[in-house]
């Protein structure tokens, strides 16, 4: 099948290149010509573990080009997918201009009968809205469907997600769409993957619903970790005896700095704001952002009381910048806005993340200094503080750290450490809700 994947992002690339390995023959575009640029020269824009040899294998096959030629793509594809972001305009609503210049661009194209999906993470309503303006724009009257099929991987663990997912979510108008998107997936129906099949405004809300929800159970076990700390319990244990309750399930239940990232943060804000727009008050998800929008100063907080109350003239090791490991995107990341508490504190900050220096220095900023290793960040600083889990960080050596930090303070923010271990080694720790 001939397939076109609109927006070369997190999404669209994983996207686009897991629909070649399936054996379709798919061309990914994008509006920025850098990045097309980049991926015909063979490398990758973003990171994602297992992406470059899943590409260059597809590329090489035959599979998988790339271009910023839209116009000409979409004539010659069966399905089109939409891929572009959707990010937060200043009101909390989704911005889907992106969504609708490409709607814009197909109408214009409408050569043959064609599968219009969208993939991005877009409002109830969109789907109509992208029929409609298709049949604005449209030069000749060509029938068409249109198809929501809302993406739930998690950068980092992207092509896995892809591959084997927990469902697929099908919203179609027709049977028609319906027989030409199994058709996509069929790879993914052999392994027995459960696939939903149902209209599109409900396949738009299951999305919403999806991230609302588990952004739900970040929020309240990191309230759970406030009351564990000063009830003196410990929230590791608390999340282990919920999580076992197969009602309730273990996954999301770590307490840290709060959700972050390109999506939960601005789906909550969305779907609070569309519902809002049909005349519901979700109240549930109001109060998951206003937990979630206190995380940031309390973890500073944090920091402050581990240095003695004042920021002031302090030096802080910050490791990890991404919003969670595996991934270099530092969208809404949390540790981004410690950065900036510990700075509007008077604090100086030495920050290292393993996939993000590059982006950082791009734009230095007085008071930091980006560091090449953990260690060389840790050096002459007050108090280290861990603010995304990568791998790495997960064996520090703190005999050699002690040596360089100026006192052997740590922030655990992702509670990696064993408090007891690391007060045996000779540290003052703090984690979060223990
Ligand atoms: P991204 O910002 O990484 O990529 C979007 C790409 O679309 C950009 O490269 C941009 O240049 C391109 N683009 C925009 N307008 C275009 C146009 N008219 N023609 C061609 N290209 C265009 O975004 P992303 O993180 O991949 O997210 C895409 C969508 O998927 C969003 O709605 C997001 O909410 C959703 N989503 C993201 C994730 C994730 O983990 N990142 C997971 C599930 C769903």
């Amino acid at each position: 099948m001939n397939i076109c994947v609109v927006g070369t992002g997190y999404v669209g690339l994983v996207s686009g290149a897991c629909f070649a390995e399936f054996g379709n023959f798919v061309t990914c575009v994008d509006k920025d010509e850098q990045k097309i640029e980049t991926l015909k020269q063979g490398k990758m824009p973003i990171f994602e573990p297992g992406l470059e040899t899943l590409v260059q294998r597809n590329v090489a096959a035959g599979r998988l080009e790339f271009t910023t030629d839209l116009s000409k793509t979409i004539e010659g594809s069966l399905v089109v997918l939409i891929a572009v972001g959707t990010p937060q305009g200043n009101d909390g609503r989704a911005d889907l201009s992106f969504v609708h210049n490409v709607a814009r661009t197909i109408g214009e194209n409408l050569g043959s009968y064609k599968v219009v999906v969208t993939k991005s993470t877009v409002p109830a309503g969109t789907g109509r809205r992208v029929r409609e303006i298709i049949e604005e724009h449209a030069a000749e009257e060509h029938p068409f469907s249109v198809a929501s099929n809302p993406e739930f991987l998690r950068e980092g663990a992207a092509i896995e997600d892809f591959m084997r997912p927990n469902r697929v979510v099908l919203g179609v108008e027709d049977e028609m769409g319906a027989a030409i998107l199994k058709d996509l997936y069929r790879p993914l129906f052999l392994i027995e993957t459960p696939i939903v099949v149902t209209d599109v405004v409900t396949a738009e809300v299951i999305k919403y619903a999806s991230n609302a929800f588990l952004a739900t159970k970040i929020s309240y076990i990191n309230e759970m970790a406030d009351l564990c700390e000063k009830v003196g319990a410990d929230v590791h244990q608390v999340a282990k005896g919920m999580g076992l309750d197969r009602r309730i399930g273990s996954k999301f239940l770590h307490p840290g700095p709060g959700y972050g990232g390109s999506c939960f943060p601005k789906d909550t804000r969305a779907v609070k704001e569309l519902a809002k727009d049909a005349g519901v008050e979700l109240k549930i998800v109001s109060a998951v952002i206003d937990v979630n929008d206190s995380r940031i100063p309390r973890m500073a907080d944090k920091i402050r009381e581990a240095l003695g109350g004042d920021l002031r003239g302090k030096t802080v090791c910050l490791l990890g910048l991404t919003f969670k490991p595996n991934t270099d995107d530092l969208r809404e990341s949390p540790a981004l806005g410690i950065l900036d508490q510990l700075l509007e504190g008077g604090a100086r900050v030495r920050a290292f993340d393993p996939a993000a220096m590059e982006i950082m220095r791009q734009t230095p900023r007085e008071n930091v200094e980006y560091c090449s290793d953990e260690y060389e960040a840790a050096t002459g600083a007050e108090a280290l503080v861990l603010a995304t889990e990568w791998n790495q960080f997960r064996g520090l050596d703190f005999e050699r750290l002690k040596g360089l930090l100026k006192q052997p303070v740590l922030v655990d923010l992702r509670n990696i450490y064993e408090p007891a271990i690391l007060r045996d080694k000779g540290f003052r720790y703090t984690g979060v809700g223990r």
